[in-house]
């Protein structure tokens, strides 16, 4: 949009009387921030209203994904660039004395996701409104997002995420949108004209109430929706009887017993605790982001039987599965579709993306506890499920009980998500060339068999714009500088940087600016932790959540064996390193928070001894989150991607750390395959089993974690290290890690996988040690990274899975 600086500064002064009715003087850094978000809501109101306006007119298919977690981390810096107003911005704050910066310092991060799953959902959106797909978010507005993770004593300690507590600027209200989620009760059955109708009786009833958030496309005057749900109590819910009795906590019970259901976010990654609130929460949001389209979509006054062409719901994972019976519940019992009219017209609508094939995160909900919460909608699945066996029986002439058993969706008292979102929907993808692979041809092969075209793949991607653009600065002016902006719209564009990659200048650029960008994370280190590391030392970088199937472990042992070598010999040949790590674990996985405290324990050994020279540092950066990836990320020369081949199903962080010019050392998982087969394999680092060996060592039971941990000396030094005193605790403090490692037989491989482990980061200190060749495998990994925007991601989504168009809009602020 045009804005000249003095037009800035009207607007703005504007704002800050009145959302603050002070001065400008008196305010602090929050109001300020505030009345700049106001400002810009202001600016986004016209552009949001045109182009929901548009969708209509246009009766548009759209697009709505389901997920129980958006990580969007902070909207202001985006929206000004994306409204094109960034620059206008910083200069008409400064004319007031204002700094840009600190403004956008004090957005708090909205983290309503653990990891991955949930950030990816961000990306999506914003690569939706992009590219001009007409496609919106539906999940849950959380009071409280992901805990915040503090380190104290080596520990991680959490505590409440409350990020409203500032209010959040973005956010529009609805009230008037509100719908009505009903839990518990029982059904009737009756008959009306020959057809046994079913009616939900006895019910306790929510209020969602859904809060709005404007997502911008870039430069192009989209303006899609994030519609997050929040419960709030039924009007007549509330006591008056005990109220008035005097008795205000009993008056307010029953509210606060309502108003959990949206309270926290679940803080598992890749894990189905499978807790009764868990149910309600996904429950709840389907529902009403159903019931939400449908009003929408008869808005529009055409039949029923039309609905999947105006309409497709993707599921993000199986949390949002509900959206296969409750869309036929709707169809069925409201709109009185016969049974295979709801049915075509639901399959026809939802797609479903699988995002892991660990047993431990596969949901299933026991009948008996689904049968009392939601009555009428457990029916509807035992109807899919019946129909579903009849199907296999009859039409694919299945004969084999035993396969039968295992492919339904109810069996033993258990409903499995996976298969209900499998059979109810027209479109399964896995989110990596390998990860779809081994959903086909294993983890899922018996439905492959029966629905070979429903299954594809859609590799992940990321937000370049964000990454790169906003944060990482400095590389993205000096890309601008030498191939034009092109690649801001078209990443793939970034190409026509390996023109210089014998463009020595260039290459002494890229370097000095990858040295300023180390600077900055080394001083908010030093401010952090007051831990000093070297800029010129190997930034080696392992973020993201904490799980034994990453392998931190391995990471933080191998840390160890390099200890243990300097100890041996202080004079050792060895360029610097710093290790950073970051990332958060289940409140409720002891070992995760023992492999926390061990990198702790093993950085304040390290970090103190004076004897190595500052070969060797260890930083654990704490809280780790959007905004806190974006500051570690353009700093990292080596991106750690060591999860246990088969494990990881794509990765992202992958994407991001590629991006802005850090070398991957990764085995062959996931993206990293995708990654390796884009940059080539000389410039990257690859270890370790394949996922083959993986698959054949669980088959043959013949790995021994014993054998390996007596055959090699170093290996066996650093695991006797975790329990011989040598690290300042108690003695037994590190035993379940040692335990898992050889007890339970190292389940991930990391003892095996070792060796091998060693030898690539040895490379690794080579290829640094040779900086015109380090920084050529850098640039390659620039160029290279275009092939992961996001944007190409949904371009395929909208035209392989939800045949949703283009819509440009031409209205202009
Ligand atoms: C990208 C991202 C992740 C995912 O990282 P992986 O390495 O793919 O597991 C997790 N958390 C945050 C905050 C991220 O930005």
């Amino acid at each position: 949009m045009k804005l000249t600086e003095e037009n800035f500064k009207i607007d703005y002064m504007a704002a800050i009387h009145a959302t603050t009715a002070r001065q400008l003087e008196d305010t602090s850094s929050l109001e300020r921030y505030n009345a700049l978000g106001q400002m810009i809501k202001d600016y986004i109101g016209s552009l949001w209203a045109n182009t929901n306006a548009s969708y209509r007119a246009d009766g548009v298919k759209q697009v709505y994904y389901f997920s129980m977690e958006f990580l969007t981390g902070k909207f202001l810096e985006n929206n000004l660039h994306y409204l094109g107003i960034y620059d206008v911005t910083r200069k008409g704050l400064r004319a007031l004395n204002i700094d840009l910066e600190d403004l956008i310092e004090v957005e708090m991060d909205q983290g309503l996701g653990n990891g991955g799953l949930g950030r990816l959902a961000a990306c999506f959106l914003d690569a939706m409104s992009s590219i001009s797909i007409p496609g919106h978010g539906c999940g849950i507005r959380y009071k409280n997002g992901l805990f915040e993770q503090k380190i104290i004593d080596g520990n991680q300690v959490e505590f409440p995420d409350r990020w409203l507590v500032n209010n959040n600027v973005w956010e529009y209200k609805r009230p008037n949108k509100a719908v009505e989620i009903r839990f518990n009760g029982h059904v009737e059955t009756y008959m009306e004209e020959d057809r046994l109708c079913f009616k939900h009786v006895g019910y306790d009833a929510v209020r969602a109430v859904p809060y709005d958030t404007p997502i911008l496309g870039y430069e192009n005057n989209t303006v899609n929706t994030l519609r997050l749900w929040s419960a709030e109590e039924i009007e007549d819910i509330f006591d008056f009887e005990y109220f008035s009795k005097g008795n205000y906590l009993s008056a307010f019970e029953k509210k606060h017993s309502v108003e959990i259901i949206t309270q926290i976010l679940y803080p598992n990654d890749a894990y189905d605790e499978g807790k009764l609130l868990r149910l309600k929460q996904e429950y709840f949001f389907v529902s009403a982001g159903i019931q939400s389209i449908i009003t929408t979509f008869k808005k529009l006054n055409l039949p029923m039987t039309e609905f999947s062409d105006r309409v497709a719901i993707h599921i993000n994972d199986t949390h949002p599965a509900l959206a296969v019976p409750e869309l036929m519940r709707i169809l069925v019992d409201e709109e009185r579709l016969d049974w295979d009219t709801a049915w075509r017209i639901t399959t026809n609508c939802i797609s479903y993306t699988n995002h892991t094939i660990m047993a431990e995160a596969l949901e299933k909900w026991p009948l008996y506890m689904m049968k009392d919460l939601l009555p009428r909608v457990t029916m509807v699945i035992e109807e899919i499920n019946r129909r579903f066996i009849d199907t296999l029986k009859n039409i694919h002439q299945y004969t084999d009980e035993n396969k039968i058993h295992q492919m339904a969706i109810i069996n033993d008292g258990i409903v499995k998500m996976a298969h209900l979102a499998i059979v109810g929907s027209h479109s399964i993808n896995g989110v990596a060339e390998l990860h779809t692979e081994i959903l086909k041809t294993r983890e899922l092969k018996d439905f492959h068999n029966i629905y070979p075209t429903k299954f594809n793949n859609k590799t992940n991607g990321i937000m370049h714009r964000h990454w790169l653009l906003n944060a990482n600065p400095r590389l993205t002016d000096l890309i601008e500088d030498t191939i034009g902006d092109g690649f801001k719209k078209n990443p793939i564009v970034l190409r026509d940087l390996l023109k210089y990659r014998e463009d020595k200048a260039f290459l002494d650029k890229l370097y000095e600016i990858k040295h300023q960008n180390k600077e900055d994370l080394a001083k908010f280190i030093k401010d952090k932790l007051d831990i000093s590391v070297d800029p010129y030392s190997i930034f080696d970088m392992q973020a993201k959540r904490i799980h034994e199937y990453k392998r931190q472990h391995m990471n933080i042992l191998h840390v160890m064996h390099l200890y243990n070598q300097l100890k041996e010999n202080p004079n050792l040949d060895m360029p610097p390193r710093t290790f950073i790590f970051a990332g958060k674990s289940a409140p409720s996985y002891y070992v995760a928070k023992q492999i926390i405290k061990l990198i702790n324990t093993v950085g304040h050994v390290i970090n103190n001894d004076k004897t190595i020279k500052n070969k060797l540092k260890v930083v654990f950066l704490p809280n780790y989150g959007v905004s806190l990836a974006g500051r570690m990320i353009p700093a990292a020369d080596v991106s750690e991607q060591i999860s246990t081949a088969s494990k990881e199903a794509s990765g992202t962080g992958n994407m991001k750390f590629m991006m802005n010019g850090a070398v991957t050392l990764a085995t062959l998982d996931g993206a990293n395959i995708e990654i390796r087969k884009e940059v080539g394999e000389n410039n990257i680092v690859i270890f370790g089993l394949r996922d083959k060996d993986v698959y054949d060592y669980y088959k043959n039971g013949n790995y021994n974690a014993f054998e390996v941990y007596n055959a090699d000396p170093a290996l066996k030094k650093v695991i006797d290290q975790l329990i011989n005193s040598f690290l300042p605790v108690p003695k037994d403090e590190f035993i379940p890690i040692v335990d898992r490692l050889l007890r339970f037989n190292d389940e991930y491989f990391v003892l095996k996988d070792f060796e091998d482990y060693r030898d690539a980061q040895e490379r690794i200190g080579l290829y640094y040690r040779n900086k015109p060749h380090w920084m050529k495998m850098s640039l390659t990994n620039i160029a290279c990274s275009g092939a992961f925007s996001a944007d190409y991601t949904i371009d395929k989504y909208a035209s392989g899975i939800w045949h949703v168009n283009r819509k440009s809009l031409d209205f202009k602020l």
